[in-house]
């Protein structure tokens, strides 16, 4: 029997319809988004319900896991490393900021027109999940999730740049929070008015992903997922047959991140390599910190992005960063002269700001965003005929390529994958992610971009090598 959220009181559960924002499925079904935050199921599966395999324990994985969980699925979830804060060791999704942010985020990288055009449906779908878990007092404590100003600063007003001028007229009219556009946001800050001389500011989430991503991975777990610790090589359409068997499933989920690179053979998956100085946050070195203050990227390609990005979190810790370097993935030590570089930016532009003051135990967060040149991607595996003369379609999803956007985009990708399972399980015929006719808006925020992004072949074959290597131990350890 499928319960209600009214049989809860605060716990509750979510079921966001596709259509929340408007349907983009690539199969006539829309499934609805559900999320509950009982430990055991919304639905109870039966002994005949779908047994899915997702493959990857960040945000992306563990937010399809939970839908399907709560949907009536059976899962497994088999990775080379689970969230946990115990040994150190992290993966990008709890190294993320992380800011909930309207695509494209401030980091750059975005490449695709239709891609933006559905992570900006998928981005709203994500922000009602998260500003429901904010409002929610008891969820807003146990995943660290909280809604604050998030304000963005712009060197010319957003009226005389066309590229900042749609982005911020889709916020306004997208549904989130609190959106207000005015130039005198610098003054409460200090920030210098004749460099920043236009703002606007938003009711965003912000979440402390360490905690958020335990969290998520004990509530998947306590719903009945098998957990499974393991590395996978090589591509996953070759061996699905054995998988399939083996973990007794009916359909795989790739949610490996960067291991898409080997599992889905992408060679347009790349690591896009970025830092954030975590700063305590308590009112004493400076005056505390509450607001979420930012500046894009303007740069754009396959090129290093520069970004102002200081993001509190809930534990008195500021995150100050940032920058995005794609193809690079050696690991920067604390005092990295970029890491410094990257501190005194900040400084510069929030007067008071001392980065000097970092928390002990864990002073930098550093890590690989999985980037893609043609940005995320959620689509079956197109393999057709499949290898050793299998008959029928694949039935694997692959859901990757996040880059920046990871958390932003989780409960949207996570319905999307849901809908994909459905189709590879009717066993329909797999098509490309969906090509709906993007809006104007994407079309042109996309145009200038597309000028400058080279294609996968200009990655040198010894990066790419070091890219397999670095595969092999997706996780950073921390600093
Ligand atoms: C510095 C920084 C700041 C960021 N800030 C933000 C932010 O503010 N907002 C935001 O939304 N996003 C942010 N991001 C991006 C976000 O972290 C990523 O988009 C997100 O973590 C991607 O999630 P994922 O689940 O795809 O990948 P991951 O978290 O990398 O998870 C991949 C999973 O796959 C497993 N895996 C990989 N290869 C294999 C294999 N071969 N076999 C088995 N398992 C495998 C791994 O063990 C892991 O469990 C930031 C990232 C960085 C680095």
């Amino acid at each position: 029997m499928q319960r209600t959220a009214s049989n809860y009181g605060y716990l509750g559960s979510l079921m966001i319809p596709e259509s929340l924002p408007p349907s983009f499925g690539i199969v006539s079904e829309s499934p609805e988004l559900h999320i509950d935050f009982n430990r055991d199921p919304l639905i109870a599966p039966t002994h005949d319900s779908p047994h899915i395999l997702i493959i990857g324990a960040g945000i992306v994985g563990m937010s399809a896991a939970w839908t399907l969980l709560d949907s009536g699925y059976k899962v497994t979830v088999l990775a080379s490393h689970f969230a946990d804060r115990v040994n150190g060791d992290r993966l990008t999704s709890q190294i993320a900021g992380a800011l909930w942010e309207y695509p494209p985020a401030v980091c750059g990288h975005t490449s695709d027109v239709e891609a933006l055009e559905i992570a900006k449906r998928w981005a709203m779908v994500s922000y009602h999940v998260f500003k429901y878990m904010a409002a929610t007092p008891y969820l807003s404590d146990e995943y660290a999730v909280v809604m604050r100003d998030a304000i963005f600063f712009f060197e010319k007003p957003v009226n005389e740049d066309a590229k900042h001028l749609r982005k911020m007229r889709e916020i306004e009219r997208s549904g989130v929070s609190g959106f207000l556009h005015d130039k005198n946001l610098t003054h409460p800050f200090g920030i210098d008015n004749s460099k920043y001389v236009d703002a606007y500011k938003l009711r965003s989430p912000m979440i402390d992903t360490d905690v958020a991503l335990t969290k998520i991975t004990k509530l998947v777990k306590s719903k009945g997922a098998q957990f499974i610790t393991l590395t996978l090589t090589g591509k996953l359409v070759d061996q699905e047959a054995d998988l399939l068997q083996k973990y007794s499933t009916d359909a795989i989920v790739n949610a490996t991140g960067l291991g898409s690179w080997e599992l889905a053979g992408d060679e347009n998956v790349y690591p896009l390599r970025g830092a954030m100085i975590r700063v305590v946050n308590n009112n004493q070195h400076f005056k505390k910190v509450t607001t979420a203050l930012a500046v894009s990227a303007e740069a754009e390609g396959n090129i290093e992005t520069k970004f102002i990005f200081i993001v509190p979190r809930g534990d008195g810790i500021l995150y100050t960063g940032g920058f995005s370097e794609p193809d690079k993935t050696d690991k920067l030590v604390e005092d990295d002269p970029k890491i410094e570089e990257m501190a005194k930016d900040d400084e510069r532009f929030l007067p008071g700001l001392d980065t000097s003051h970092r928390d002990p135990a864990y002073p930098v967060a550093q890590g690989l965003r999985p980037a893609r040149h043609g940005d995320v991607l959620c689509q079956r595996e197109l393999t057709y005929p499949l290898p050793g003369g299998r008959k029928g379609y694949s039935r694997i999803v692959h859901c990757y390529g996040h880059a920046g956007s990871g958390w932003s985009l989780s409960f949207g990708s996570a319905l999307e994958v849901k809908t994909l399972i459905n189709s590879a399980l009717a066993g329909e015929v797999p098509e490309p992610m969906h090509k709906q006719a993007p809006s104007a808006i994407s079309r042109e925020q996309v145009a200038d971009l597309k000028m400058l992004a080279p294609t996968r072949g200009e990655v040198g074959r010894a990066q790419v090598q070091v890219l397999a290597l670095l595969l092999l131990n997706s996780v950073y350890r921390v600093m």
